[in-house]
């Protein structure tokens, strides 16, 4: 089933089951089992013929060491995205600093080019190393969450899902600024941006780094990365920090009280109402009150029914605020369905984040500009979704906020800040042949490409990472590749962190 499909009947009827985390290393992951869009794939016989020395150099690892002809292989490469396959020389689940340093020795003097891995939600599959043959270096075990009340700071181990986070703060009384979807793993996303449930309130994910811990090539772990010690490794790893700097162990984050009551306000237009909606949303959003944060959805024609245009949004506050709060939106826009509900902050929390389940998709992601979309540019968007052989559609995340476009494109690697959406496009390929999978990603590339020269601006957003996205470095980081790429050099000068997105070590 589709992620549109998914979300279509969850938004109205399924309930959310959170995946219990296991204390004990344990590589398959029950998250990613379900996966029956999935094709059963062969291994290479490259991957596996075993590679001199390598058992014999691992040997002293405390945590699990996994190789293509171990039975838990096969489960230790399974990822989100199972469109591409890349075949690891071998997966090792480090339990400490040593490990990663052990390993990494190991790598150096093998040859083989390493990859971090933390939620295995990369769009491109680059948790699995973007390519066969690297080594997979899992974090899921650096797992701790530690919370200082008086700083309201917590040191967050990269191991962690956001689902698990969020719950650990809530108990405790916090949340963190970051992503809608709890198995998304903390490495991988904050390091590259994170936006969520309250981005338009307290910014990006990346923003509220405050520090961070670091093992680089050479086996150095480096503590702390902040605003004074490795200046310039904290600038790159706030937006590029998943992009080939090293291995990051923790992150310590800025966190904030929880709002005791929120409000979820569910908003939806049919067909002939989503030119209108488009136009108000841009009109209205930058007066919006920083309080309601909003992803929205398209969907295309599903068995004949209507597009549809789904406003999915948490307002921090009682219903009476949200209701005030949305008031202009919704009279100017006149939706053919409104729903608001108040609920707990963690209540709120499981409501807004859509199932996914492992299977084949490409997504590409685009940056739209405060004035919106031209009439035009709707009408195209719409056009290739409803004719799509497999299921397209797209997400917007509402970002035109102060608290994003008030923090200096300058203070970190994060550039995209003075805009009205992100938006990804979404192409499921389950159900399909690889054939009809192939001409479906080749159609959805052609309509990108045309779309993103005529109707966004230049950028894309690196946490939506596309392997085929022309210019991508610029696209992602902006004026800032030539620092990327200094201090690229400067912390993995023989670029041991490598892959087709990996910030390079010198100017393509
Ligand atoms: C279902 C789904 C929902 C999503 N929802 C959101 C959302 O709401 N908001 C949003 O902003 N994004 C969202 N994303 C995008 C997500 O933020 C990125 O895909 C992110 O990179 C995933 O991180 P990960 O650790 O899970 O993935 P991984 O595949 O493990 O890693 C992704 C990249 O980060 C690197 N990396 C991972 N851990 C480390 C580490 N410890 N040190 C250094 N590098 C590391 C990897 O090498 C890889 O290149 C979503 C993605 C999916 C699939």
């Amino acid at each position: 089933m589709s992620l549109l499909y998914n979300f279509f009947l969850f938004y109205f009827l399924f309930p959310l089951i959170i995946q219990a985390k296991s204390s004990k290393i344990n590589p398959i992951n029950p998250f990613f089992e379900n996966d029956i869009g999935c094709e059963k794939v062969k291994y290479p016989s490259e991957i596996l013929a075993p590679i001199p020395y390598l058992k014999e150099c691992l040997t002293t690892i405390d945590g699990l060491v996994v190789y293509p002809d171990d039975p838990y292989y096969y489960h230790s490469i399974k990822v989100m995205n199972c469109r591409n396959s890349y075949f690891p020389v071998v997966v090792i689940y480090v339990t400490t600093i040593s490990d990663i340093q052990k390993s990494i020795d190991c790598a150096n003097t093998l040859n083989i080019s390493v990859t971090a891995r933390s939620g295995g939600h990369s769009y491109e599959e680059y948790g699995n190393g973007g390519k066969s043959g690297a080594m997979v270096i899992d974090v899921q075990e650096l797992n701790q969450i530690d919370i200082n009340f008086e700083t309201k700071t917590a040191v967050i181990g990269t191991g962690n899902r956001l689902g698990t986070i969020y719950y650990k703060l809530y108990k405790d009384g916090f949340l963190l600024p970051a992503g809608y979807c709890l198995n998304v793993g903390i490495g991988g996303h904050a390091t590259g941006g994170g936006y969520g449930m309250v981005g338009r309130k307290y910014g990006m994910a990346s923003d509220n780094i405050v520090s961070a811990e670091m093992v680089t090539a050479n086996g150095t772990f480096l503590s702390p990365i902040n605003s004074k010690h490795h200046s310039d490794l904290f600038f790159a790893i706030r937006g590029a920090g998943n992009a080939g700097y090293g291995i990051i162990t923790s992150l310590t984050f800025k966190i904030y009280p929880i709002w005791p009551i929120v409000t979820t306000i569910n908003i939806a237009y049919f067909s002939d109402q989503i030119e209108l909606a488009f136009n108000i949303l841009a009109k209205v959003a930058k007066n919006l009150s920083e309080n309601l944060n909003a992803y929205i959805f398209l969907i295309p024609k599903i068995n004949n029914n209507s597009n549809t245009l789904l406003i999915n949004a948490t307002y921090l506050g009682s219903e009476e605020e949200a209701r005030n709060a949305a008031k202009e939106l919704i009279e100017l826009s006149n939706p053919a369905y409104i729903k608001f509900k108040e609920m707990p902050w963690w209540k709120a929390v499981k409501a807004q984040s859509p199932p996914f389940n492992r299977q084949p998709f490409k997504v590409t992601s685009y940056t739209i500009p405060p004035q919106g979309f031209s009439r035009e540019a709707i009408r195209f968007l719409v056009n290739f979704i409803n004719n799509m052989e497999c299921m397209s559609g797209v997400l917007f995340d509402l970002y035109a906020s102060d608290a994003l476009s008030r923090i200096s494109v300058n203070s970190s690697a994060f550039i995209h800040r003075n805009i009205l959406f992100v938006m990804e496009l979404e192409t499921m390929l389950d159900g399909h042949s690889k054939n009809v999978q192939n001409k479906c990603v080749k159609k959805h590339l052609q309509f990108s490409q045309e779309f993103q020269a005529k109707y966004t601006s230049y950028f894309s957003y690196q946490d939506y990472i596309d392997k085929d996205l022309p210019d991508w470095l610029t696209r992602y980081y902006g004026s800032h590749v030539p620092r990327l790429i200094e201090t690229k050099k400067k912390y993995d000068p023989d670029n041991l962190f490598n892959w087709k997105q990996s910030i390079p070590t010198e100017l393509p």
